[in-house]
């Protein structure tokens, strides 16, 4: 059985990512997969534990990191812990199903020498419609939000380090060019 594509999407805080990722599963349906990550930080209004995210404390984490439970993990935001357990990516890969992964820049790169087939997807986001998403979601304080902005601008100036720079200008012009990209790697592995 050929491994499922490994695809990496990482870019900053509000930038589309989870839509567009969103919008890849409905078009892929059960040969791609999401992975969950754990995180420390607390659920925002509606999210649910299994589901958006594992939502462990750091104790739980920190034992997870211990015993090598972890693919990458990285502290983003200079707060919280997130990471990717090994349970969300290689059992399914092996089975030939495509798993995609919502990470930062940093778990990119602690991925790519262990998958050098993993292929990175980084978003692009208009000038200033970061800043404005961020406000419209409500769901962060303005700490939280100046910390994601300063986060983001550094990210950006490592969008080269990518496979591939996706602008997310207009989410159905975007979603269908994830797409496109998502199913040649499925070519490639086939
Ligand atoms: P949020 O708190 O907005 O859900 O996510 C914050 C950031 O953490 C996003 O840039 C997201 O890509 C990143 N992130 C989510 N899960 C993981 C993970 O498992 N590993 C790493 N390195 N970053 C993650």
């Amino acid at each position: 059985m050929t491994l499922g594509p490994l695809i990496i999407v990482s870019g900053p805080a509000a930038s589309g990512k989870s839509t567009l990722i969103r919008r890849a599963l409905a078009r892929f349906g059960p040969r791609l997969r999401h992975s969950i990550s754990a995180t420390t930080r607390q659920p925002r209004r509606g999210e649910v534990d299994g589901v958006d995210y594992h939502f462990w404390t750091r104790e739980q984490f920190e034992q997870a990191i211990a015993a090598g439970a972890f693919l990458e993990y990285a502290t983003v935001f200079g707060k919280d812990y997130y990471g990717t357990p090994r349970t969300e990516v290689e059992p399914y890969r092996s089975r030939g199903v495509g798993v995609i992964l919502d990470i930062d820049v940093q778990g990119a790169e602690q991925l790519r020498p262990t998958y050098p087939d993993a292929y990175s997807i980084f978003l692009v986001t208009p000038e200033g419609a970061l800043e404005r998403r961020l406000r419209q979601r409500g769901t962060e304080s303005e700490e939280a939000i100046r910390r994601r902005l300063e986060t983001a601008r550094e990210e950006l100036a490592r969008a080269h380090e990518f496979d591939y720079q996706l602008l997310n200008d207009d989410v159905d012009r975007a979603a269908a060019e994830l797409c496109e990209v998502i199913a040649r790697r499925f070519d490639e592995t086939n």
